[in-house]
């Protein structure tokens, strides 16, 4: 007896990329749709060899956490040994780089020192947000993962197709994959976006980049007047240091500068790792001397935009610090499409904009939201609507974070400021980060999705 699948119903889901979005799709949708669907099945193809150990530490945001632990992403993070489960953070504090002034905190907190919805902050190394997401991967047993899958090309059923089309991925290794759904979310350089969705619309530098290390914090004599994390401003660039375990051992580092293109351009051609995330590193040089070199222009950078400061540990911090990794930060375009046939873009293969500390958020919330949206209306649309209804829902929101992104960013690059996020949030009207983004997303989140499908 042929079985009846439902017109959204996929069996078989292709991702690209397990990254933050690839991954919590994959958990999202099996969670949502494999009592939906017992034949589920699940693939997701990294362009990678293994799991990465480098890309620092990231800072998750309370509407982060708060998605994570909907995943059970949270509770395999808190299970992880102390040196890779991440810090807590309750308040960033604020100083002046040049004076040395304690210009203020911004908590996550309030005033009784819970955080927000129940979720402070936290910074946590990559590596180990990565692997509590494996961790909770592995337990759905129609979810698989393969490596060295790296996406050239692919075609999908065009939308006047009947609903036994399927779209075919073509990898580098000359294999394909073929299936009901391919969702995209092989990041800001996305080959899903630029082969299949929406060819052109290639990402673009920002002027932005963060240069980062990561710092042994018994290898410092000075004192360290803040309890989490540090943002100490100057007119120009603004500088992060943040613990990122919870005996407090190790310090992430980033300066956060403009960069001009043809440098960045340079450090990629001399450094082949994914540090630069950029989708045309593959070819660089191996000279030693011109990598040392290179590094050379880095720490010299970093040592003229913060090397001038009265904070002792700063200077410490810069001095003893040799191995500075270049991260530029790119963009695609805002209005750029999301969908064709039976391909969709999540993450920041739709939307990578300029930081506010809150894409991994959006990235969650994308594959939440969508596999809700799949589950909610599988028997009564078709693909091609619940596309639709996911962007007509995800739309706004995104567009809200890219304006105030560029707001943020751009009109303090016009004017020689920065970053004007910092700034903006120590106006009186703004107390905290609450008031701003963090707080907005995670009421946003509170709201219960499109379908009455919030499992709160
Ligand atoms: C310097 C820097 C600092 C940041 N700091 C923060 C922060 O503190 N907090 C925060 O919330 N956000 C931060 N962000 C943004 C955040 O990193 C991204 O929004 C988030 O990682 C997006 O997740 P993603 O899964 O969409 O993309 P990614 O995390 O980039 O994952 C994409 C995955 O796809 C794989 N892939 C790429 N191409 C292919 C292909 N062709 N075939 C198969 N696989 C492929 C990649 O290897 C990767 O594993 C920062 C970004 C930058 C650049």
């Amino acid at each position: 007896m042929t079985k009846c699948t439902p017109s959204a119903m996929p069996r078989h889901i292709l991702i690209v990329g397990a990254g933050v979005a690839g991954l919590a799709c994959a958990i999202s949708l099996s969670h949502e749709l494999a009592s939906i669907n017992p034949d589920l099945e699940i693939s997701v193809y990294e362009a990678t060899s293994e799991h990465s150990s480098s890309g620092g530490a990231i800072s998750l945001t309370p509407a982060a956490q708060r998605c994570l632990d909907e995943l059970g992403v949270l509770s395999a993070l808190n299970q992880m040994d102390s040196d890779q489960a991440g810090i807590e953070v309750d308040a960033i504090d604020l100083f002046s780089l040049q004076s040395g002034a304690a210009l203020g905190p911004l908590r996550f907190t309030d005033e009784k020192g819970l955080g927000h919805g129940g979720y402070k902050g936290r910074r946590v190394l990559r590596s180990a947000l990565s692997q509590a997401m494996l961790t909770v991967a592995c337990r759905y047993p129609n979810i698989t993962i393969t490596y060295n899958k790296k996406l050239v090309e692919g075609y999908t059923a065009s939308e006047d197709d009947d609903d036994d089309s399927t779209v075919t991925l073509c990898f580098e290794d000359g294999t394909t994959a073929t299936g009901d759904l391919a969702l995209g979310c092989d990041g800001v350089h996305s080959a899903t976006r630029t082969q299949i969705v929406d060819p052109g619309n290639t990402s673009r530098y920002t002027g932005i980049s963060f240069i980062q290390s990561m710092f042994d914090a018994r290898r410092l004599a000075s004192e360290i007047p803040f309890a989490q994390t540090a943002v100490h401003l100057t007119r120009s660039s603004s500088l992060l240091t943040s613990f990122c375990d919870q005996n407090r051992t190790r310090i992430f580092v980033a300066a956060i500068i403009h960069v001009n293109e043809p440098l960045v351009e340079r450090y990629q051609a001399r450094f082949s790792s994914s540090s630069s995330s950029s989708s045309s590193s593959s070819s660089a040089t191996n000279d030693p001397t011109a990598q040392d070199s290179m590094n050379k222009s880095i720490r010299h950078l970093v040592r003229t935009h913060f090397g001038q400061t009265t904070l002792a540990y700063v200077r410490e911090l810069i001095d003893k610090t040799d191995d500075w990794a270049l991260y530029p930060v790119y963009q695609v375009r805002q209005s750029g499409s999301w969908h064709t046939g039976r391909v969709l873009l999540l993450g920041d293969a739709a939307h990578a904009m300029p930081p506010r500390d809150e894409s991994a958020a959006y990235a969650i919330e994308d594959a939440i939201l969508f596999s809700r949206l799949l589950a909610t209306h599988h028997t009564d649309s078709s693909l091609a609507t619940v596309f639709d209804e996911y962007e007509t829902l995800r739309r706004a929101t995104i567009n809200k974070a890219f304006d105030a992104s560029r707001r943020l960013w751009q009109s303090d690059i016009d004017r020689g400021l920065f970053p004007g996020q910092v700034r903006d949030l120590m106006a009186p009207a703004h107390e905290s980060f609450s008031d701003l983004s963090v707080y907005s997303l995670t009421r946003e989140l509170n709201q219960p999705l499109a379908g009455g499908n919030n499992p709160d």
